[in-house]
């Protein structure tokens, strides 16, 4: 259910609707909007109480939603999310999150911040802690790589993403990272969902690779609805028969997303491709297709890296890139952020 309050309602008349919601057992979630306030109810089984909340003082009115996901819809939330995430903002323009798939050292991880940062990027990615195939292949260096992250916002000020993989580090992720990354195979892990509903961070929700959109969007309705309303998605592609490249990437999705959900949604073509040559023109086409921003994996020597090297591109592959990504911008009249 949505409560929709008048475009005059007054802050009391919205915390005696919320406070009402509440007393019938249900969750009230209260969404500020361009124009006037809603109140998102879930946790109710039916329209139970609907005719009394459309009777308080300040409702206009009171909307069945019908999509399976509610606080993820555009039904309950009209306009686009955008949220403020250390110094730039996501959901408004185009923002790049680049880096490399794992921090190997602290010297790798300052200076692909510092190549960065003079790029005009302004969020870091690299992985602590790596969901492997392989339990032989490199893990990640853990609290070290926290650490190192932590160096690397303190000399260039940019904000870091990086992955949580379980309930138990997600406390001390939060205390270095800006965004927590839900990696592809963790979307569906519904105990770490809840509990990063209960973090002060966004969280980067990648889509699992077999799951639809109702699926995916399902995940973000967990985190939202137990109160964390900062959810990025991003599409990382799916399996198909196809192995020309590594997975499918599913830029059809992105219109679709946006048909749906309010969610900022951003593309990761570098897991899209598996290959850094095909990550530039699906890049582009992210932009094209109406993306709010990319995930791109880049690394000072992809050949030396420890994880996902063949994908991640140099530091002239990015820069070249970034111009490349210019002028589509400013034909689209999107800022990149
Ligand atoms: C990553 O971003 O390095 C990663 C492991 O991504 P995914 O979960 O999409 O495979
Ligand atoms: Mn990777």
């Amino acid at each position: 259910m949505l409560i929709v309050m008048k475009v005059d309602a007054t802050a009391e008349q919205i915390d005696a609707v919320a406070q009402r919601v509440r007393t019938l057992g249900y969750v009230a979630h209260v969404m500020p909007g361009l124009n006037r306030t809603a109140v998102g109810v879930t946790g109710n089984k039916g329209p139970e109480g609907r005719e009394t909340l459309a009777l308080l003082p300040g409702v206009d009115e009171v909307i069945r939603v019908t999509a399976p996901y509610k606080l993820v819809s555009r039904e309950v939330h009209p306009e686009p999310t955008v949220f403020p995430v250390a110094g730039t903002s996501v959901g408004n323009g185009f923002t790049l999150i680049a880096g490399p798939c794992s921090v190997e050292s602290e010297k790798m991880i300052v200076e692909s911040a510092r190549f960065l940062a003079a790029r005009g990027v302004k969020l870091l990615r690299g992985g602590a802690y790596k969901p492997r195939t392989s339990p032989y292949s490199f893990q990640g260096m853990g609290t070290e790589g926290l650490k190192f992250l932590a160096k690397a916002r303190q000399e260039t000020g940019l904000g870091i993403v990086t992955e949580v993989m379980d309930v138990e580090s997600v406390s001390p992720i939060e205390e270095v990272a800006d965004v927590l990354q839900v990696g592809t195979r963790n979307m569906q892990n519904y105990a770490l969902l809840r509990r990063l509903a209960q973090a002060r961070k966004p969280v980067l929700l990648k889509r699992g690779m077999a799951a639809t959109l109702e699926e995916w969007l399902m995940a973000a309705e967990y985190i939202m609805s137990g109160g964390n309303y900062q959810v990025i998605l991003c599409e990382r592609g799916v399996r198909t028969f196809a192995d020309h490249t590594r997975n499918t990437l599913d830029l059809s999705i992105v219109p679709v997303v946006k048909h749906f959900s309010h969610l900022p949604v951003i593309v990761d073509p570098s897991h899209g491709t598996g290959k850094s040559q095909f990550v530039p023109p699906m890049s582009l086409a992210a932009l094209a297709a109406g993306a709010d921003g990319l995930m791109v994996e880049v690394h000072p020597n992809p050949k030396e890296a420890l994880s996902d090297g063949a994908q991640s591109l140099d530091f002239a592959a990015f820069a070249k890139l970034v111009d490349a990504l210019r002028p589509v911008a400013a034909a689209l009249s999107t800022p990149i952020r």
